[in-house]
C-alpha cells in the first residue's frame, strides 16, 4: 500500500494563535500554562487535521515555540555557557533567553541572542548553533519523546522528526575558531541522538524522519564520509526504528551515491526541485529503501498538477513497487501559508489554482487515493483539479497582451546607461549640489503608532481618503523639516504610505494578488505576508511620484525617490511556477523602468532603488550562481539605466558587500551603494582592497537596529576605517538601513551625530 506523508505543517495556528500568546507571554499579560495550552491545542489540531485528511504518516516534533535549530540545541544540551544554564533539561527561560538575549535587568542580564541566519535558500531564519572544541553533548530536552507521546494520547500514531546530526554541525559554528571545522564534534554529539533514537522506541515510535538537507548542497568527499557515518551510527542505534532521511530544496547531484548507500529503510526526495533525478535513483534504489517522492511544493502557492503527480507515482510504484513507495511535500510545509480557506477577499478563479498547506495536504492525500486502489478512488477532486489546471493555463489573466512583446523588444543599450561612471559623476555634481561626504537617509523614518493607527483605519474605512492623504502629506512635510533643520543633503520623504517595501508596490501593480493571511514564519514570532505574482506584471499608472513630487515642492534640496527593485520584488513574493524566475523578473524590471523614467519626467534628480535581497537569491549550489547573478544583475539594470547621465540612481542593500557577489555588485553600476556595514564592524570592506568597488558607496556608519545611540566618534571612527579603502570623493555618510523600527528621540540624536561626523571630516 502507498503511504501518504508530510515532512512538516505551520506552526502559528490557521490565525497565528501561537504569535500571540508567545509575544502575550514575553510582555507578561499571558502565564506560561495558557501560553502551552496554546501550543498544545495547535500541535493537536494539526495532527487531528492531517488525520482527517488521509495522512498516514504525521510529523511530531516538527512544532516549535521559536525555531526547529534551537530545538536541536537544547535536546542535545549545546547552550552557550553565557546563558549560564548548568546541565539538566533546558527550560523556557534559557530557551527565549538563546532565541532573543537578556534585558537590562534580572539575574543574567544583558546576554545577546544567538546569530540568526537564514536556512538554505528560504526566508526563514535559524539560530546558529555554537560548538567549542571538544565539547560534549547530552540529552537535555525530552520534546521528541514528549510530542511523540501527546500524539499518541491522542490516538494518533506520529513519525518524529529530528534534524540529521551533520546538517545540525554544519549549521552552526565553533565560538573560538572562525575557521574551525563543527564536524569534527560528530563522534561526541551522536550519543545524544543515539539517546533520543533509544527512548524514541521504548515509547513506540517505529519510523522517525531525519532531515539532511546538506545532502542538496556541495560537499566536499570528508563531509560526505561524516554525513554516512553519522547516519549508519544511529541506523545502529535504532535497530527497531525504520529511519527516513529527508532530503529537500534541491537535487542530490554528486551526493546521489552517498544517499543511496545509507543504512535507512526510507529517502525522500525533493522532486520539484530534483524531479530529473527520479530515474537514476529509481534504477539505482536498494531492495531496502523506500522512496518518498516529495512532488506537492512546500516552498510555493499553486494547486498540483495532479494528473501528472499521479502519472510520476504509478511510475514509480511500477519500477520498485508500491510497498515501497510513498508521497510527500517536497520539503516541510512550514514554508506555505496555513490554510486558502481564510481567504474570504480572493475570487473563486483565484482559489482554484491555489493551494495552502492544508490544501496541500489534501493533495497528498487525493494522489496517494488515486494510485491506491485500497483507497476510494477520488474521481471529483481528481475532475476538479482538471478543470482549474486547464483553467489556469488558459486563463486572459494570466497573459496581458503586450508583455511578452515588450519583454522580446529589450536591447541591449537599454542595460547600460549612456555615459561611464566617472562622466555622470561630472555630470551630476553640475546639477546637483552636494558638499564632499553628502549625508543622507536610507527611506523610511519612524513608523509610529499614529501612522499604522491611520492606515489601518483607511483599510476598516473609518476614515476617508482625503483625510487620509491629508495625513499623509502633515507627515511627509514634517519629515523634511525635520531633516532640514538637522542639516541631511539629500533628503527623503519617509515613507509612512507604505506598509511594506515589496506589498506597497504588489498592490499597484497588475499581476499580483495580495494575501489576507497567507503568512509564513520568518524567525521566531516574526511573520511574513509574500504578495502572489500570478500573470504577467504590469504597472497601470505611477505610483510614488505624487508623493516624491509633493515631498521635493517643500524644499531646495534634493529629495532621493524610492522604489524597490525587481530581485527584491522576486525574491520576496510568491512567484509564478509556469516561466522561469529570471523572466518573471524582466518582468517586474519592466514596470519599475517606467516608474524611474517617470520619476525623472516629474523632475526627481536622485532615484534610489532598494535591492536588499540580492544577495539571499543565490542558488545553494556553486554551478548555479553565475546564472543567476547574470539575469539579477541585468534586472537591476534594466529597471535602472533609462535615466539621462545627470539622474543618480542610488541602490541600497541590508547587508555588507560579500566576497561572493562583490563583482556582481559593481555590475549593478548604481551611481551610489547604501550597505549595511556598522555591525560588521566595518571589517567587510577588506573585500573592496582586492575589489576596488568603482562608483560611489556609503557604508552604514550606525547599526539601526539597536536603540542604541552611538556617538559622533564612533560615527567618524567608522568613516576614517572606510577612508582607508574607499577614497575620499566615493564616501557619502549614512545609517545602516532605514530608519521605521526607530523611536523619533533615537532618530534625531543619532541623525545628529552623523551629520557632526560628516562634518569634521569636512
Ligand atoms: N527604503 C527602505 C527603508 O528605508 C529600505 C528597507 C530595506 O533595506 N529593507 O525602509
Ligand atoms: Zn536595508
Amino acid at each position: 500500500m502507498t503511504i501518504a506523508t508530510n515532512l512538516g505543517f505551520p506552526r502559528m495556528g490557521p490565525n497565528r494563535e501561537l504569535k500571540r500568546a508567545i509575544e502575550g507571554f514575553w510582555a507578561g499579560s499571558v502565564d506560561e500554562a495558557a501560553m502551552l495550552e496554546t501550543a498544545a491545542t495547535i500541535r493537536k489540531d494539526n495532527w487531528l487535521l492531517q488525520s482527517r485528511l488521509g495522512i498516514d504518516h504525521i510529523p511530531s516534533n516538527d512544532f516549535s515555540l521559536y525555531d526547529q535549530v534551537l530545538d536541536t540545541t537544547a535536546m542535545v544540551g549545546a547552550v552557550p555557557p553565557r546563558y549560564g544554564h548548568e546541565g539538566g533539561m533546558v527550560g523556557l527561560d534559557t530557551y527565549f533567553a538563546m532565541a532573543r538575549g537578556t534585558t537590562a535587568d534580572g539575574e543574567r542580564a544583558g546576554v545577546p541572542p544567538m546569530e540568526m541566519k537564514k536556512w538554505f535558500d528560504t526566508n526563514y531564519h535559524y539560530l546558529v548553533p555554537e560548538f567549542e572544541r571538544n565539547q560534549t553533548f547530552t540529552l537535555n530536552s525530552t520534546k521528541a519523546i514528549d510530542e511523540f507521546l501527546e500524539a499518541k494520547a491522542l490516538g494518533i500514531h506520529t513519525r518524529p522528526v529530528l534534524l540529521g546530526p551533520t546538517t545540525y554541525l554544519m549549521l552552526g559554528k565553533m565560538a573560538d575558531e572562525p575557521d574551525g571545522d563543527p564536524l569534527a564534534l560528530l563522534e561526541n554529539l551522536l550519543p545524544a541522538y543515539e539517546d533520543v533514537l533509544k527512548r524514541l522506541t521504548e515509547a513506540g515510535a517505529d519510523w522517525v524522519q531525519i532531515d539532511e538537507p546538506v545532502l542538496g548542497i556541495d560537499l566536499d568527499d570528508k563531509q560526505r564520509a561524516t554525513l554516512g557515518r553519522g547516519i549508519a551510527r544511529l541506523s545502529a542505534a535504532g535497530s527497531k526504528l525504520r529511519l527516513m532521511v529527508a532530503v529537500y530544496f534541491s537535487d542530490l547531484r554528486e551526493n546521489m551515491k552517498v544517499a543511496l548507500a545509507l543504512p535507512v529503510s526510507g529517502l525522500h526526495l525533493d522532486l520539484v526541485r530534483g524531479g530529473d533525478e527520479l530515474d537514476s535513483v529509481i534504477a539505482k534504489l536498494p531492495e531496502s529503501m523506500s522512496l518518498s517522492l516529495g512532488l506537492v511544493d512546500g516552498r510555493n502557492v499553486w494547486r498540483t498538477d495532479l494528473a501528472a503527480a499521479i502519472k510520476v507515482v504509478t511510475h514509480a510504484v511500477k519500477a520498485v513497487g508500491s510497498d515501497r513507495v510513498m508521497v510527500g511535500p517536497s520539503c516541510s510545509l512550514l514554508h506555505s501559508p496555513v490554510d486558502l480557506g481564510n481567504e474570504p477577499d480572493l475570487d473563486t478563479e483565484m482559489k482554484s489554482w491555489l493551494a495552502f498547506a492544508k490544501q496541500k495536504i489534501e493533495e497528498i492525500a487525493t494522489i496517494t487515493a488515486a494510485v491506491d486502489t485500497a483507497h476510494a478512488s477520488p474521481e471529483r477532486a481528481l475532475a476538479a483539479n482538471a478543470k482549474a489546471m486547464a483553467g489556469r493555463r488558459s486563463s486572459a489573466r494570466i497573459h496581458r497582451s503586450g508583455v511578452a512583446e515588450a519583454l522580446a523588444a529589450i536591447t541591449p543599450e537599454m542595460l547600460h546607461r549612456a555615459s561611464p561612471f566617472p562622466e555622470r559623476r561630472k555630470a551630476q555634481a553640475k546639477v546637483i549640489k552636494l558638499p564632499a561626504f553628502p549625508t543622507t537617509t536610507i527611506g523610511s523614518f519612524p513608523q509610529t503608532a499614529e501612522i499604522r493607527k491611520m492606515r489601518a483605519a483607511r483599510a476598516r474605512g473609518s476614515v476617508s481618503e482625503k483625510k487620509y492623504q491629508e495625513f499623509l502629506k502633515n507627515e511627509i512635510a514634517s519629515v523634511i523639516k525635520f531633516q532640514e533643520k538637522l542639516g541631511l543633503d539629500v533628503l527623503v520623504h519617509g515613507e509612512p504610505e507604505r506598509n511594506d517595501m515589496v506589498e506597497y508596490f504588489a498592490e499597484r501593480l497588475e499581476g499580483y494578488v495580495s494575501t489576507a493571511n497567507g503568512w509564513v514564519q520568518s524567525y521566531g514570532t516574526r511573520m511574513v505576508k509574500p504578495p502572489i505574482i500570478f500573470g504577467d506584471i504590469h504597472r497601470p499608472k505611477p505610483i510614488t511620484v505624487t508623493w516624491t513630487t509633493y515631498a521635493q515642492s517643500l524644499t531646495k534640496r534634493p529629495v532621493k525617490g524610492m522604489l524597490t527593485g525587481p530581485v527584491t520584488m522576486l525574491q520576496w513574493s510568491f512567484v509564478r511556477d509556469d516561466q522561469p524566475r529570471g523572466e518573471t523578473c524582466r518582468q517586474l524590471a519592466l514596470a519599475i523602468r517606467g516608474e524611474v523614467a517617470d520619476l525623472e519626467k516629474a523632475g526627481t534628480r536622485i532615484i534610489q532603488i532598494d535591492e536588499p535581497a540580492i544577495r539571499e537569491g543565490l542558488p545553494l549550489r556553486g554551478e548555479d550562481r553565475a546564472d543567476y547573478l547574470a539575469w539579477a544583475v541585468e534586472c537591476f539594470r534594466l529597471a535602472s539605466s533609462s535615466v539621462a547621465d545627470t539622474t543618480q540612481i542610488h541602490t541600497h542593500m541590508c547587508y555588507a558587500a560579500y566576497d561572493e557577489i562583490i563583482d556582481a555588485i559593481s555590475d549593478l553600476d548604481a551611481d551610489v551603494l547604501s550597505m549595511e556595514s556598522s555591525r560588521s564592524g566595518m571589517d567587510k570592506l577588506r573585500a573592496f582592497d582586492e575589489h576596488p568597488y568603482p562608483n560611489d558607496i556609503g557604508p552604514g556608519v550606525y547599526d539601526i537596529h539597536s536603540p542604541r545611540v552611538a556617538s559622533m566618534e564612533e560615527m567618524r571612527e567608522r568613516l576614517d576605517m572606510a577612508l582607508t579603502v574607499l577614497t575620499r570623493e566615493q564616501l557619502w555618510v549614512n545609517p545602516d538601513c532605514g530608519l521605521k523600527t526607530r523611536r523619533w528621540d533615537e532618530v534625531e540624536e543619532s541623525l545628529k551625530h552623523m551629520v557632526a561626523a560628516a562634518k569634521s571630516l569636512r
